[in-house]
């Protein structure tokens, strides 16, 4: 029986290699870039276009989520909606990339056959 672990971005049949070429950086707005397939295997990531649309739902789930826990800890410090909703969107803008990259290495993972 094969071993199945989970390694954050990396390939989901061999483990060797990451599946993003970049992860992306907020600061500079360059966006993660994933790569076609892997080196080590040659599994194709994108196996047709719009493959990853799915990935959207994922991310909308994580990016809920994200905002509900944090959410739940401001509201411990202030209950003020002028200082709560900027505070919570400048997150999101920040975990954007982390997002986009999570909800794709998520979705890849489900679909390995
Ligand atoms: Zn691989």
């Amino acid at each position: 029986m094969k071993e199945r672990k989970f390694k954050y971005g990396k390939c989901p049949i061999c483990y060797k290699e990451k599946i993003f070429l970049f992860n992306g950086n907020i600061f500079l707005l360059k966006p993660p870039i994933i790569k076609h397939n892997c080196s080590a295997c040659s599994y194709v990531y994108e196996k047709e276009s719009g493959y990853f649309i799915g990935a959207l739902y994922i991310s909308y789930g994580l990016t809920v989520l994200e905002l509900i826990i944090l959410y739940v800890i401001i509201q411990f410090f202030t209950e003020n909606v002028w200082v709560i909703f900027p505070f919570m969107f400048s997150f999101l803008v920040l975990l954007s990339f982390f997002n986009f990259r999570t909800s794709r290495i998520i979705w890849i993972s489900i679909f390995n056959k």
